[in-house]
């Protein structure tokens, strides 16, 4: 299989890469931009596997996209590309513009000239597979029901108003152009090469740094944490399913934790291991901050479509997947370090 991925150098994307050429021997061409959010070093194992190629190019840069698509020829495109932190989205938000909505614009208008001239046989096999988030549907209060694919988008952040947008663009290239398109909604993700700006690894090389633990509000605010790689299996099977053309699937680990409960956590894995760390007491250095603008309280996400068309279930327990995360982090202090601000 040939896949072309866009930001593939992110968290996420860079996951993904990492099991398609390593476990499943696909053929992957990486389309990144590297922004400040990417490494190049989260994928320097498999730089020099002949199923690897990349480029450095904006997903704007239709003339390249469509340069890519004719010479590699792709069975599937799949979207990560995106300038993905709220917190900047609330201090910039033209880039996300720019690269969450006339970004995905751009391929989906390349993908479709592609797509038009393909084969009928090749036409069938190829999908878009565009990956969004469960904050387009907004938020949740303690008692409401977690968001199923039929929940009404509600976005509140700059950052999710431009991927619910991306959606709309997506839906609308299958409903009046059939492009064989798939929309995932997955929760928040955690695991070993995620940008240190984000919560959970902000917590982690905090605590390795002693450096203040900022927590907004009173750290009540609820997420649904799923480790990346469950993520990815779940992208993996939905590529290779015939059933999901122009539908779009929730993707959750069923685990609501409230953002001090983490901070806890993360603190109970340091302790119980017995760590080193600089400070006596290093539980102080927990501060809470201002809330932020407009923030979100819950996200809860019904993942029972997906486990049903599928059979997909996320399976890294929670506790476990976070303590690898932050041996992972202890580890491989050289892939950090110079990512912090
Ligand atoms: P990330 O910020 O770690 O990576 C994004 C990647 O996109 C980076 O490598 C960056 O260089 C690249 N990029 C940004 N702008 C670009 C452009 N104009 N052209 C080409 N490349 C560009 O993000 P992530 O956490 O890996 O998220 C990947 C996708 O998954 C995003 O679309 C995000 O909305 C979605 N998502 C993320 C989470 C999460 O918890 N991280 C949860 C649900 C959905």
């Amino acid at each position: 299989m040939k896949i072309l991925v866009t930001g593939g150098s992110g968290f996420i994307g860079s996951a993904f890469i990492r099991k398609a050429v390593n476990e499943l021997d696909y053929e992957i061409y990486n389309v990144d931009k590297i922004t400040y959010a990417s490494n190049e070093e989260s994928l320097k194992d498999i730089y020099s596997s002949s199923n690897y190629h990349f480029k450095k190019k904006d997903i704007n840069d239709t003339k390249e996209i469509e340069y890519i698509f004719k010479n590699f020829q792709p069975n599937a495109l799949v979207h990560f590309a995106a300038e993905s932190h709220v917190d900047n989205s609330i201090s910039s938000p033209e880039v996300f513009l720019h690269t969450n909505i006339i970004g995905t614009f751009s391929l989906l208008k390349e993908s479709l000239k592609y797509w038009n001239n393909l084969d009928k046989k090749e036409k069938n096999k190829f999908k878009f597979l565009h990956v969004s988030t469960d904050e387009v549907y907004g938020e949740l209060t303690t008692n409401e029901e977690p968001f199923t694919e039929k929940t009404p988008y509600a976005p509140n952040s700059p950052y999710s108003a431009s991927k619910a947008s991306s959606d709309h663009l997506v839906r609308a290239w299958f409903e009046t152009f059939k492009l064989p398109t798939v929309i995932t909604h997955c929760s928040n993700n955690y695991g070993p090469f995620q940008n240190p700006e984000k919560f959970i690894p902000k917590i982690i090389t905090n605590i390795i740094q002693n450096e203040t633990i900022p927590v907004y509000g009173s750290g009540q605010n609820i997420r649904d944490w799923l480790y990346v790689e469950d993520h990815v299996s779940a992208l993996f099977e939905l590529l290779t399913n015939n059933v999901c053309i122009g539908e779009k699937f929730n993707i959750g680990g069923n685990n609501e934790i409230k953002n001090l409960e983490i901070v806890n956590m993360v603190f109970d894995i340091f302790e119980k291991n017995n760590f080193k760390l600089k400070n006596q007491n290093p539980r102080d250095l927990i501060t809470y901050v201002d809330d932020r603008l407009g923030h979100d309280f819950r996200y809860a996400i019904d993942s029972s479509k997906i486990k049903q068309v599928i059979g997909w279930n996320a399976q890294r327990d929670f506790k476990k997947g976070l303590e690898s995360t932050v041996e992972w982090y202890l580890d491989n202090k050289w892939w950090w370090e110079p990512l912090r601000k």
